[in-house]
């Protein structure tokens, strides 16, 4: 017999399930709305034109080896990335108190963070909003920050921020808290403070001495400008505090799979950013002893061309434009088929989700009845719709809540 006879079958991940559910589905109209990729309106995936061109320069460039990058990836990538980040002209990125290191995506950004936390700071609770991403309690607690709590973020009665939840709970927090702040788009409900109520959420936050670790999974898509979609995370960074931020090109440039990513620390000055940076070091090494170098490369060559950065901008805009242009669809097909409810909300949510507040009865109802496949808690990922498929959830959202 096996040594490993006992063993029980895990569950499937709650979002990368309901991909291997559609992907067993035999139904040919079937739709996947679950996992956040972005597709095109004839529901392929998308490789950018600059990241294919970025590519081929590559592949022509015989001075590129495949050696090893050093523990904290590629240098010039982690550079740029700060910047993209926190401003050209950030003052901390100027006063080099910047410590960043390229991460495998967003997940391991903050996976290193969440472990560096662990090691060297003396607070191991970490408050996380109430919803979010399903990954985040486990990657924290796997982290060794054993203490991971909620804080109200959401409302379902007026589907937007519950503000006085949220000021409430990180106000009863433990002075040093960890915080983990979504910069933008936030998953899964789509809703974002406003500059003013960020500007509150700091200000509570630096006065007790909450630690924000910040998420970047989707700068540019939420408004198309990367600019406007950093603006929560450079409130924080002009004030001189710190912070730890996680970043994804896994949305933005359609690296999903390639794993590009970068943790930042923003430190009070260049001499505590660089003892922190020996410290991920010692964190990485063990666990898989320096990234890939492939994405980087890309990332890298886009980012420092004048040119190709611009070229990028537009087409990132075209995709955060899909995304917006789908909401209105969806929304004028349900005004149209006369279905039931305020359906405002879907227009209202930005980024590549709507939080529909449709029930996981529903949404069991859809799957079965039109092959329609979204995460159980109703979140659609908006990217997947197209002309052709609007009707078909417009139909099946009409026929779940009637
Ligand atoms: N954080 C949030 C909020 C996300 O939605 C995602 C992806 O869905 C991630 C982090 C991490 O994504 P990746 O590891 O692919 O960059």
């Amino acid at each position: 017999a096996s040594v490993f006879a006992g063993i029980a079958q895990a569950p499937e991940d709650p979002i990368l399930g309901v991909t291997v559910a559609f992907n067993k589905d035999p139904n040919p109209n079937k739709v996947n709305l679950g996992v956040g990729a972005y597709r095109t309106e004839e529901g392929k995936p998308l490789v950018l034109n600059v990241v294919r061109r970025a590519e081929q320069m590559l592949i022509n460039d015989p001075t590129r080896y495949k050696e090893y990058l050093p523990i904290t990836g590629l240098a010039e990538f982690n550079k740029l990335s700060a910047k993209l980040i926190f401003g050209a002209d950030s003052p901390a990125i100027l006063e080099n108190r910047v410590a960043t290191v390229q991460c495998l995506s967003g997940t391991g950004s903050l996976r290193v963070g969440g472990e560096f936390l662990a090691r060297h700071y003396h607070e191991h609770t970490v408050y996380i909003p109430q919803p979010t991403w399903g990954n985040h309690p486990k990657v924290f607690t796997l982290a060794g920050l054993k203490d991971v709590r909620y804080y109200r973020y959401y409302d379902p009665a007026t589907r937007g921020l519950d503000f006085k939840g949220l000021l409430e709970d990180l106000g009863s927090a433990p002075n040093g808290a960890i915080v983990l702040i979504h910069a933008c788009a936030h998953n899964p409900t789509g809703v974002d403070p406003t500059l003013d109520q960020w500007e509150q959420i700091r200000q509570l936050m630096r006065s007790k001495s909450l630690l924000p670790f910040f998420d970047s999974a989707y700068q540019g898509f939420a408004s198309g400008s990367l600019d406007k979609d950093a603006q929560s995370v450079r409130m924080f960074v002009a004030d001189g505090g710190e912070l730890l931020m996680a970043q994804s090109y896994a949305k933005n440039m359609g690296m999903y799979g390639e794993r590009v990513g970068a943790l930042s620390i923003v430190c009070r000055s260049a001499d505590v950013a660089s003892r922190v940076e020996s410290q991920l070091k010692l964190v990485i090494r063990p666990m898989y002893s320096s990234p890939p170098l492939h994405g980087p490369s890309v990332v890298a060559t886009i980012l420092k061309d004048s040119e190709m950065f611009k070229e990028w901008t537009v087409e990132l805009k075209a995709m955060a434009d899909r995304i917006i242009s789908m909401r209105q669809q969806l929304f004028d097909a349900l005004k149209a088929r006369g279905t039931p409810g305020d359906w405002s909300h879907i227009i209202k949510q930005i980024g590549m989700f709507t939080f529909t507040g449709l029930t996981s009865e529903q949404v069991a109802f859809m799957r079965q009845e039109y092959h329609i496949y979204m995460t159980s808690d109703g979140r659609i990922s908006m990217a997947g719709l197209n002309a052709k498929n609007v009707p078909i959830l417009a139909d099946a959202i009409h026929a779940a809540v009637t």
